[in-house]
């Protein structure tokens, strides 16, 4: 515990900007997670699940049960820059902008076939996986990715956890990857703030999970209206993480930290990695609804 007043106020005031509940490929109900996010000391926390606000209206639900936690509505969209994917933080959108409703729903129906390409891939490849099998992995209508696929050959004894199917067949080099639709990231940037949203780019420097784009593609994005970068994160580098501060300080980019939790899907917890409560302040204060940060 903090000894020094100063530091148990700034407890109070702990941000995490990025998470997911299984109305993606998160662990955790979005009413589950909302506890744990409360449970972890949060202050603020954002629902960010893959191309889909499906969770928002059970995580609002269950902020009433939550004083002083404050929910921000957000999604992570499956973006690409010249053939690279990267993923887009978008927080506080309306969800019925038609045009950027219309890009998610096609980036989002597209990980069905998808997912079913790679499991045929897998399947033939001699590893005990169906369809069917994958369903019995995700939610109703959550947005199917390959930590289901995961699931499924943890389920099946293949491997240990989603590390260990991701490390070994589900990585963006393997054989048996498959790509989906992707929204142009300069695209979705305009869109989002079309949509009175607030566009963050989610670790931008994460290398293990594949290529990642350059400083060109950032400045796109910033001219497009970017409002930030995810700095700290556990998969940017410390030597990436330096120069994108650099980066944000000389492009005018706010620098956030967000955990990335998953639940029990990944190792990442809730509050590892924080934003400082001015720049949520910043943040918020660029979304075109001042009602769009919800209290309980
Ligand atoms: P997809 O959306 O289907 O392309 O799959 C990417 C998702 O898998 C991202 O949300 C990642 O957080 C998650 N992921 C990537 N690597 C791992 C890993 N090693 N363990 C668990 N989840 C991972
Ligand atoms: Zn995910
Ligand atoms: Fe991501
Ligand atoms: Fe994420």
């Amino acid at each position: 515990m903090p000894a020094d007043p100063a530091d148990a106020t700034d407890a109070t005031d702990v941000a995490d900007l990025h998470a997911h509940s299984n109305a993606s490929d998160g662990t955790d109900s979005p009413a589950e997670l909302v506890r744990a996010a409360a449970e972890a000391g949060l202050a603020v926390v954002a629902l960010t699940d893959h191309d889909t606000t499906r969770g928002w209206a059970e995580a609002e639900a269950a902020l009433a049960r939550h004083e002083g936690l404050r929910l921000v509505r957000g999604a992570e969209i499956s973006c690409v820059w010249e053939g690279v994917s990267l993923h887009l933080l978008a927080y506080l959108f309306d969800p019925g902008h038609q045009e950027l409703a219309d890009e998610m729903a096609t980036a989002l129906d597209d990980r069905v076939p998808r997912a079913k390409a790679i499991v045929v891939k897998l399947a033939a490849a001699g590893y005990p996986i169906t369809w069917e099998l994958v369903l019995t992995q995700l939610q109703d209508g959550a947005t199917v990715g390959r930590p289901h696929i995961a699931d499924t050959l943890v389920a099946a004894g293949v491997v240990p956890d989603r590390t260990a199917a991701f490390d070994t067949l589900l990585h963006d080099g393997s054989e048996f990857f498959v790509g989906h639709y992707y929204v142009d990231a300069v695209r979705a940037v305009r869109l989002v703030r079309e949509a009175g949203g607030v566009p963050v780019f989610a670790h931008p420097a994460a290398a293990k999970r594949g290529r990642t784009v350059g400083e060109d593609a950032i400045a796109a994005m910033a001219a497009a209206g970017l409002a930030g970068l995810e700095v700290d994160h556990r998969d940017n580098p410390p030597e990436a993480r330096t120069r994108l501060r650099a980066l944000a300080a000389e492009l005018d980019l706010l620098v956030t930290g967000a955990s990335d939790y998953h639940g029990s899907g990944k190792e990442n917890r809730l509050g590892e990695n924080t934003t400082d409560p001015a720049v949520v302040d910043a943040l918020l204060a660029q979304a075109g609804s001042p009602t769009a940060v919800l209290t309980a």
